[in-house]
């Protein structure tokens, strides 16, 4: 079926199942299996599954690409890292994943790459950095400052100096941002966020573009899942199709709560500052100035869950520094919020009134 003249919420529902035949199954295959009998297009389980290419075909075409799912974020971040030569330069924003940013510096310490770190919101900061390059790493939004880089444009001066472009796109995902389609060379998931969406697997996703020159990456970055044998697993791969089949209302939802909780939050005498890029469901604040008062306020909620991660229905708030790795320029007192799918005046009182009392406000 062809599925391109089909707006993005229904190739979500629509694609990554087997074709329409009488009795053919309507839900997605799921194949537990370590290898095919021979002779045929697959192997060896290592190299190939059915799940995988269901899910690969729905977040493909969603991304305007071609997909490769890995067994978590950090195994995608690692094999699209893998494509930096030997003692490349890589130039990253200075605060962005702590994963990203703590594996560039032990590969820098090791002597295999070499880092420039800016800050991702000065273009021409960035754009300074890219001469002699071997590949520009964007997040944007960043996690978890929520700064928006100017992609479209730092895409356009890395691509006439002949550095690859990767974006990491876990936060706004394919249906806000589609990297490939503003510049990108490859586009970086952790598919345990929003897309797979219900905290309950950990999953990622490399996405190259269909040209000659994306063709030839899909290879070195497949090659690299086959080799290194960072493969998903094809339960968490079906679930996250199941996952994804839901993603636009799921994102309606969490963003509209997001929109209408940060306006709430930025009137609230306790908070000092509130992030929010004016689109997605993560907002950061910042309470006051100290660990604890934020500690406070993350131990108070009944609603929100005080924990890492992000991007599943349920709200999530965490104070970012209590993690290892954690950037510096993230300020000490600074919560991400994890915006869910709950009533939003629900998750209002709750949050209010965990930093009433956290404050003092
Ligand atoms: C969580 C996260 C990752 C790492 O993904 P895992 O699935 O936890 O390995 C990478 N990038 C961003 C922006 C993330 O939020």
């Amino acid at each position: 079926m062809e599925h391109d003249d089909l707006s993005p919420a229904t190739r979500l529902v629509a694609l990554g199942r087997v074709p329409r035949e009488p009795g053919a199954q309507v839900g997605a295959p799921l194949t537990l299996t370590s290898t095919y009998h021979a002779d045929g297009p697959a192997s060896y389980a290592r190299v190939a599954n059915p799940t995988w290419s269901a899910f690969e075909e729905a977040l493909g075409s969603l991304e305007g690409g071609d997909a490769l799912v890995f067994a978590s974020g950090m195994a995608a971040v690692a094999a699209a890292l893998s494509l930096v030569p030997h003692g490349g330069r890589v130039v990253v924003p200075s605060a962005a994943y702590n994963g990203t940013l703590v594996t560039l510096a032990d590969r820098s310490e090791a002597g295999e790459v070499v880092v420039s770190q800016v800050e991702v919101t000065d273009t021409d900061a960035v754009v300074a950095l890219l001469d002699g390059a071997a590949m520009l790493w964007l997040e944007s939004p960043t996690n978890p400052l929520l700064d928006v880089a100017e992609v479209e444009v730092l895409a356009a001066a890395a691509r006439e100096r002949g550095v690859l472009v990767a974006v990491d796109n876990t936060f706004a995902t394919p249906l806000l941002q589609q990297p490939l389609t503003l510049g990108a060379d490859l586009v970086v998931h952790s598919v345990t966020k929003y897309l797979s969406g219900h905290s309950d697997l950990l999953l990622g996703a490399v996405v190259t573009g269909t040209d000659d020159a994306g063709r030839a990456l899909h290879e070195r970055v497949r090659r690299h899942r086959q080799l290194h044998g960072a493969i998903a697993g094809p339960m968490e791969t079906w679930l996250a199709l199941r996952g994804l089949r839901t993603l636009s209302v799921r994102l309606e939802r969490a963003s509209a709560n997001a929109a209408t909780l940060a306006e709430r939050l930025t009137g609230h005498s306790g908070v000092t500052r509130v992030r929010y890029p004016g689109f997605g469901a993560m907002v950061a604040i910042e309470v006051g100035g100290d660990a604890e008062t934020a500690e406070r306020v993350s131990a108070a909620t009944r609603v929100w869950v005080h924990s890492t991660s992000l991007g599943g229905v349920e709200s999530q708030v965490e104070r970012r520094r209590r993690q290892p790795g954690e950037p510096e320029a993230v300020p000490d007192d600074l919560l991400r919020l994890s915006v869910g799918i709950e009533d939003v005046d629900d998750l209002w009182r709750d949050l209010s009134a965990a930093i009433d009392a956290a404050t003092g406000a």
